[in-house]
């Protein structure tokens, strides 16, 4: 028998590690050391009950288990029998459920980035491999680079660090640059507040990131490639770091990959938390060792990226699929999702949200879907106000917007954004015209100062919002906020002065009344 525990950052936060020394402690106090293992691994999802442990082959789902319970749970796995008190309740109904595929939390998800997170250990490639991995890269080095883009091109799949540019044109961009060296960055430079899609990717399955990378190095002809990650993510940084020392020495990272001739090799790099950096240019500076700052482009990576040399970025999400893609063929990868937007897409749930955490749907599923039947509803019985989608980038959309699916088209049209995956709940005790400033204040802290429009635009807007909520704003303000945005938008030189005042544009646009009310009512 197996006891996994969720070795997240969430869970971790809440104990787990602890629990995790405890149970072991039980099991040899049992004497049961031959029988039961205990082992880490990665994120369920479901941080709101964590820590969180599960009992396998049965797949007993535990949710808030202390310390003080190992002692129960190794017992009942010794006799068979289940601790009632630490199963988790259906809100509605009160029901203890005891597996975790019963709960609709799971139910209601397609787990493909997230296929490993919750199942393996991922300080094991040996755990990794029995689930498949490492077959896609085989799989690929049997064939033709241009038949590997192909595919990925098949697939539909789409940059899912926020601007859905097709993966397979970038690498078939890049494939065709002259030039070499050519280098693979994986962006994981998570900066949007309230999420942590990346992050738990990394904790929880590191080695579907190197090897999407090493596909994506054999099919563009890039030899060397560089994680760019926040050192804020301390666990998920030392879990990339084992990850790619157990798969230099398996030989699926160096020289000669698995006798096929294709080298590669991978390393870290860490970022000191600059936002900006998660923007291509800046990020590919500050691995350069130099200020993280965006420059104009084109010229685009894929033709003079790092050190000048073509380089193609992808994110952690785009890149964990990859592999899937590769062994399941792009038919099957497109058979899920819009009409332009294939596949799943992770989402961290956060905010005013009963079921806060982290959950993976098919593309085209609606907000309204994610929020009530997965996310279930809003806490305390309070009315939904606004869901804002897309990090301090995205816009703030209403509840008659709840049934836009999940599409990047959509989402756009709707005035907000896919981004990389936040999504962020309000509740009727929310006031938008604050959620607006919060987010303006973040960008602002966040702009590098290098382009005018972005640096000042981005203070004039601050002040403006201030005036508003400390109610000595007038209409003309409401007007000033409107076209100055707008300006911002147009003239920003890179995406985060192109995007921050999407908050504002979309708070204005159907929660214009609430900005009328601290102007007319001076509250
Ligand atoms: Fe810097 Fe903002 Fe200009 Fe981007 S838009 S380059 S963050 S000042």
């Amino acid at each position: 028998r197996h006891i996994l525990v969720c070795a997240g950052t969430g869970c971790s936060s809440a104990g787990s590690h602890a629990l995790r020394e405890e149970l072991k402690k039980q099991v040899e106090k049992l004497g049961l050391g031959g029988k039961v293992k205990v082992f880490k691994t990665g994120c369920f999802g479901f941080c709101k009950l964590g820590p969180i442990a599960v009992v396998y082959p049965e797949g007993i789902f535990y949710c808030r288990v202390q310390k003080e319970d190992a002692a129960d749970v190794v017992e009942g796995v010794a006799s068979n029998r289940i601790v009632d008190r630490l199963l988790y309740r259906d809100p509605t109904t009160q029901k203890a459920v005891r597996h975790l595929k019963e709960i609709r939390f799971f139910q209601a998800q397609q787990r493909i980035a997230l296929r490993n997170c919750g199942v393996i250990n991922p300080e094991d490639i040996n755990e990794y491999i029995a689930r498949d991995g490492y077959q896609a890269l085989a799989m690929a080095l049997e064939r033709r680079p241009e038949e590997i883009i192909a595919a990925v091109t098949a697939s539909g799949l789409r940059g899912r660090g926020g601007a859905g540019f097709p993966t397979g044109r970038k690498w078939a961009l890049m494939a065709a640059a002259p030039g070499q060296p050519k280098y693979v960055v994986c962006n994981a430079d998570e900066g949007d507040p309230g999420a942590f899609m990346d992050r738990s990717i990394l904790e929880g399955d590191p080695h579907s990131v190197l090897e999407g990378m090493a596909i994506a190095g054999y099919a563009t002809g890039a030899r060397q490639g560089y994680v760019y990650v926040r050192a804020e993510y301390p666990i998920a940084v030392d879990r990339l770091e084992r990850a790619i020392r157990q798969a230099r020495r398996a030989g699926l990272l160096g020289d000669n990959i698995l006798g096929k001739g294709f080298s590669f090799d991978i390393e870290i790099r860490l970022g000191a938390g600059a936002f900006v950096c998660g923007e291509e240019t800046a990020l590919l500076r500050s691995i350069e060792g130099r200020r993280g700052e965006p420059r104009p482009r084109p010229p685009y990576p894929a033709q003079a990226g790092l050190w000048g040399k073509p380089t193609v970025i992808n994110n952690v999400e785009t890149l964990a699929n990859v592999p899937v893609i590769i062994r399941r063929g792009p038919e099957w990868y497109a058979s899920m999702g819009t009409v332009g937007s294939k596949g799943t897409k992770v989402f961290s749930l956060a905010g005013s949200i009963n079921n806060t955490g982290l959950i993976e749907v098919p593309m085209g599923t609606t907000l309204r879907q994610i929020i009530f039947d997965i996310g279930g509803g809003i806490p305390g019985g309070k009315k939904f106000k606004a869901v804002q989608t897309g990090g301090p980038s995205g816009g703030c959309l209403p509840e008659e917007m709840l049934d836009t699916p999940v599409d990047y088209e959509a989402l756009a049209e709707a005035g907000s954004i896919m981004g990389s995956g936040g999504l962020i709940v309000m509740d009727e005790g929310d006031c938008m015209v604050d959620i607006a400033r919060f987010y303006l204040e973040f960008s602002q802290d966040e702009s590098c100062g290098r382009c005018t429009p972005c640096r000042v635009g981005t203070k004039r807007l601050l002040e403006i919002l201030k005036r508003i909520t400390s109610g000595e704003g007038s209409m003309d303000d409401l007007q000033l906020l409107e076209n100055l945005s707008r300006d911002v938008k147009e003239a920003s030189l890179c995406g985060l002065g192109q995007t921050a005042p999407n908050p504002i544009l979309s708070t204005l646009r159907y929660f214009r009344h609430e900005y009328e009310a601290h102007v007319r009512d001076k509250y």
